[in-house]
């Protein structure tokens, strides 16, 4: 399906590795032209080369913490027309709910909150203007299943979410929607590091640690960053326009309800 965004402007933001890096490419194979952010200029220049080499699309690196607002103002510079918003940055620590203290919510709250509305700030008006606009946010099944050690996640990213769900109504007149993107389990380097952390509390390894998570999966498996990206790419569609303010959950089955 031609998704009609052929020529379109994203900015993708912490895009060098795992989900964030699997949107951009999923958006660079429908022809969109990319900013793509994360703070280790190597490794930034390093996809967007690959991204450029397998895709044929014009793809700016921008060496940038997307949490600082010398960062933001840094990858908005870059694209100042920018017709695609995918949110995105590093999640936070995990631990037990007690052991966390105001800074470290504060942390969270910006990182996970704060950096993604002034991302969505510095780009509205622009959508709205030209009449296009499709931002996405990459948020977690914690929102709608909170994890025990997750409660920092959580809580922060469902500021985001109460923020998405408001905003959303007051711009889809002009084309311009909003929706989060829910990952749960994806065989990314920040999983991987929950993987090792969970081993090291369980006092197991890493492989029979990953084997207990996969055996709790009603898929079987773990997803694919590449079946996030193309749900992303779509939810950034032409044909995605009537789609604005939702949540969806990318989860193969884990989230046991319904609804
Ligand atoms: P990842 O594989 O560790 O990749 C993170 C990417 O973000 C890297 O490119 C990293 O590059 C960049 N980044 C991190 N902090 C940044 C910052 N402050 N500014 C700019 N770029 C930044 O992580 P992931 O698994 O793709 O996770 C992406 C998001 O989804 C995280 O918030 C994570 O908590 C959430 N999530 C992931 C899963 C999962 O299963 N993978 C599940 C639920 C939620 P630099 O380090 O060079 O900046």
């Amino acid at each position: 399906m031609d998704l009609g965004i052929k020529g379109r402007h994203a900015i993708v933001c912490a895009a060098s590795k795992g989900l964030g890096r699997a949107c951009a490419a999923a958006l660079a194979r429908e022809g969109v032209s990319l900013t793509i952010a994360a703070r280790t200029a190597a490794d930034t220049e390093a996809a967007a080369e690959e991204i450029r080499q397998t895709h044929g699309v014009v793809v700016t690196a921008v060496a940038a913490d997307v949490t600082t607002p010398a960062g933001r103002a840094a990858i908005l510079a870059a694209a100042p027309q920018a017709d695609i918003l995918v949110n995105n940055a590093g999640g936070p620590p995990r631990g037990d709910f007690r052991s966390f203290t105001a800074e470290q919510w504060m942390a969270a709250v910006n990182d996970n909150m704060v950096a993604a509305i002034e991302m969505i700030r510095g780009v509205i008006d622009g959508m709205i203007e030209r009449r296009f606009g499709r931002i996405v946010n990459i948020t977690s099944s914690t929102v709608k299943g909170p994890v025990a050690d997750l409660s920092l996640s959580t809580a922060a990213r469902s500021g985001l979410t109460g923020y998405v769900g408001g905003v959303a109504r007051q711009v889809a007149r002009h084309n311009v929607t909003m929706n989060n993107l829910l990952p749960g389990p994806f065989e990314t380097d920040r999983f991987r590091g929950g993987v090792t952390s969970r081993a090291k509390a369980a006092g197991i390894g890493f492989a029979e640690q990953l084997e207990r998570q996969r055996a709790t999966m009603p898929a079987g498996r773990f997803g694919d960053p590449s079946e996030f990206g193309d749900a992303c790419a779509y939810l950034c569609s032409r044909q995605a326009g009537f789609i604005t303010g939702q949540n969806l959950l990318l989860d193969g089955g884990q989230f046991p309800g319904v609804f």
